[in-house]
C-alpha cells in the first residue's frame, strides 16, 4: 500500500484503523520521520520532477508522509507546485507500476478509478495485457502527442483498446496526475495553514524553482512584458505544466519561433507537461519552423480563429484592431526599445 497511497485500497485501510493525525501533532517528535518524507517529497519534485521510489520504506510513513505532503502542497495554494507535485507523484508511480504484477494494474484500474477494464479477451494474442474501453482510453490518452496513440492507429474490438502493460501504466500514470491535481485543487477543505517549520523551506524552494523556470529556462531574446493576453495565458500555462489544446499549442510555438526564441528554448519551455516527449517536441517544432518536413515557416493563427476557438482574451484596449498576435507583439515592443 505505500507504493500507492492514493488508492482507494489505502484509504479503506486508514479508515478501519481510525488513523489520523491531528494539524497540531505534526511537530511533534515523534512525527518527525513522517513531516522529513513529506518535505522530501514535494523537495523533490521541485528539484527532480520526480518523487522517489524507496522499496524498504515502511508502508506506514508512506502512506502518512503523502498525506502530509498534499496537505501542505494544497495550503501553500500555488497552482505552479500543485502541477508539479501531482506530476511527480504520478512519474513515480508509473515507475513501480510498469514493472509490477499484471493483477495489481488490474485491480488500481478498476478499484480506484472505476476503469472498464478487461485482462481476457478473445483475439488478445501474446502482445497485450489488457482491453481497455474507449472512453477510458481516450480520457487519458487524447493529451499524449506521439502517433502510438492516436485512436486510428489501436487495435480496438468491441469498443475495447488492446493495451500492453506499459502502455496501461503510462495511462494510469495520467489518471494519478488528474487524480492528485484535483484534490489538490480542493483548497476550500484546507482551514488551517500549516506550521511554518513545514511550509517555509518548501516556500524558499519553491521560489528558487520558479526562478530557474523564469530566468534560466525561458527565452532569453523575447520580452514577455510584450506578449498579447492570449500568448501570456498559453505561456502561463505551459510553464505551470498544464496541458494546451492542439490549437494552443501550435499558436504558442509559432509565435515564439516568429519572434526569434530558438527551437532548444521552446522545447524545454514545454519540459513540465506530462506528456512531454523531448524527440517528439523537437520534431513537431522543428516543422513549425520549416526546417523539417515541408519546408514551410508557420504563422500564428489570426485573431479570428484564435477567437472561435476561445483563445483570444482581447483584454486590453490596444487589441481592438490587432489581426494576429504578431501584430501586438511588434507594436508592443517598440514601447520598450
Ligand atoms: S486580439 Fe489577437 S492578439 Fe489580442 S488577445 Fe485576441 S487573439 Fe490575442
Amino acid at each position: 500500500m505505500g507504493k500507492y497511497p492514493f488508492t482507494k485500497e489505502t484509504q479503506d485501510y486508514r479508515l478501519l484503523r481510525q488513523n489520523y493525525i491531528a494539524e497540531e501533532d505534526l511537530l511533534k517528535s515523534e512525527f518527525t520521520i513522517l513531516t522529513d518524507r513529506a518535505k522530501s517529497r514535494i523537495l523533490q519534485s521541485l528539484e527532480k520532477g520526480i518523487v522517489d521510489f524507496l522499496p524498504d520504506m515502511d508502508p506506514e510513513i508512506e502512506i502518512w508522509s503523502f498525506s502530509i505532503a498534499m496537505y501542505i502542497v494544497a495550503a501553500i495554494g500555488d497552482s505552479y507546485l500543485r502541477r508539479r507535485y501531482a506530476l511527480a507523484e504520478a512519474k513515480r508511480v508509473y515507475e513501480i507500476l510498469r514493472t509490477d504484477q499484471r493483477e495489481r494494474l488490474f485491480k488500481i484500474a478498476v478499484e480506484t478509478f472505476n476503469w472498464n477494464i478487461k485482462k481476457e479477451m478473445p483475439n488478445f494474442g501474446e502482445q497485450y495485457d489488457f482491453a481497455l474501453h474507449f472512453v477510458n482510453y481516450l480520457a487519458n490518452a487524447l493529451i499524449f502527442q506521439d502517433d502510438r496513440w492516436k485512436l486510428v492507429n489501436r487495435l480496438l474490438t468491441n469498443s475495447y483498446v488492446f493495451l500492453t502493460r506499459e502502455e496501461t501504466a503510462r495511462l494510469l500514470e495520467e489518471e494519478v496526475r488528474k487524480f492528485i491535481e484535483s484534490r489538490l485543487d480542493k483548497t476550500d477543505a484546507i482551514i488551517h495553514i500549516p506550521p511554518s517549520e513545514l511550509s517555509d523551506e518548501i516556500r524558499r524552494h519553491l521560489d528558487l524553482a520558479r526562478k530557474k523556470v523564469e530566468y534560466e529556462e525561458l527565452p532569453k531574446n523575447a520580452i514577455i512584458e510584450a506578449y498579447p493576453s492570449c500568448i501570456r495565458q498559453l505561456y502561463d500555462h505551459v510553464v505551470a505544466g498544464q496541458h494546451l489544446s492542439h490549437l494552443g499549442r501550435f499558436a504558442l510555438t509559432t509565435f515564439l519561433f516568429n519572434i526569434g526564441v530558438t527551437v532548444d528554448e521552446i522545447v524545454k519551455l514545454f519540459a513540465n507537461q506530462s506528456d512531454f516527449n523531448e524527440k517528439m517536441t523537437r520534431y513537431q517544432v522543428e516543422h513549425i519552423a520549416g526546417s523539417k518536413g515541408s519546408k514551410t515557416k508557420y504563422k500564428p493563427p489570426n485573431c479570428d480563429t484564435l477567437r472561435t476557438h476561445g483563445l483570444c482574451l482581447l483584454r486590453v484596449e490596444e487589441c481592438r484592431k490587432i489581426k494576429n498576435p504578431l501584430v501586438y507583439y511588434g507594436r508592443k515592443v517598440r514601447t520598450y526599445g
